[in-house]
């Protein structure tokens, strides 16, 4: 991966050991002492927008009264993935802290974040969800790799691979097609500008789990998933830092 010229993740793991034997944890939300060696504080981890209540499939928010259970929109149209593990809400402070991972390569901040959802990961794991059999994290295309310098998805996928000992295959998914920023389009323009823009190498794991920084329409995820489906995966999960 070219990303590797940019980013040695290796480097700055033993960097980010070093920098936490030199400095203590500083918390990313509000500058006070981390906590458990992580660049958050007890305060600010407890004030986290969490996505308690979620569609088990998607990871829409749910009504606390929904329980365990799927949104309308999975009921109606069961969605490429089977479940979703996603922790938190795109509210403050992840609406400062993911930007911060994504375009200025902030690795403290990418640090932590992979931690809270390796949390989330392992709860759910300890409760049932199956393992998958390798981790792809959904891919930038080329261009937005080149002018960004940086894969969010990619470096949000690599401690998790660690953790969990899972082979992580950032070489199964291509982007074909340069899609346009996501951002500024509606749910239905999203959905039309994804639909084609994957290819997975053949044959893929039976059981892949995608990784990405935040799930806003699932229009990407769900374009990653056909194509792995497509590809013969069996079965497609979703971890995510963050739902909008
Ligand atoms: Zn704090
Ligand atoms: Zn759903």
């Amino acid at each position: 991966m070219t990303v590797n010229k940019w980013m040695p993740s290796q480097v700055d793991e033993w960097l980010g050991a070093l920098g936490h034997l030199l400095l203590p944890p500083r918390c990313l939300v509000c500058a006070e002492p981390g906590e458990d060696r992580r660049d958050l504080c007890a305060a600010c981890t407890l004030a986290l927008p969490y996505n308690v209540h979620a569609c088990l499939a998607c990871g829409l928010p749910l009504p606390a009264a929904a329980g365990d259970a799927l949104c309308g929109r999975c009921l109606r149209r069961p969605p490429p993935f089977a479940a979703t593990v996603a922790p938190l809400l795109y509210a403050a402070p992840l609406d400062r802290l993911l930007p911060r991972l994504k375009f200025h390569a902030d690795l403290a901040a990418g640090r932590v974040l992979a931690d809270l959802l390796g949390d989330a990961v392992q709860a759910r794991l300890d409760q049932g969800l199956p393992r998958p059999q390798a981790l792809v994290p959904v891919p930038l295309h080329r261009a937005r790799l080149r002018e960004r310098g940086y894969d969010q998805a990619l470096e949000l996928a690599r401690p998790l691979a660690r953790r969990f000992g899972l082979p992580l295959r950032a070489d199964l998914l291509r982007r074909t097609a340069p899609t346009r920023a996501q951002s500024r389009l509606d749910a239905a323009a999203r959905a039309r500008n994804v639909r084609r823009a994957f290819s997975a190498a053949s044959p893929a794991p039976a059981h892949v789990a995608l990784v990405d920084d935040v799930m806003t329409t699932g229009a990407t995820l769900g374009a990653c998933a056909h194509a792995l489906l497509r590809a013969g995966a069996e079965r497609i999960d979703v971890w995510v830092v963050a739902r909008a």
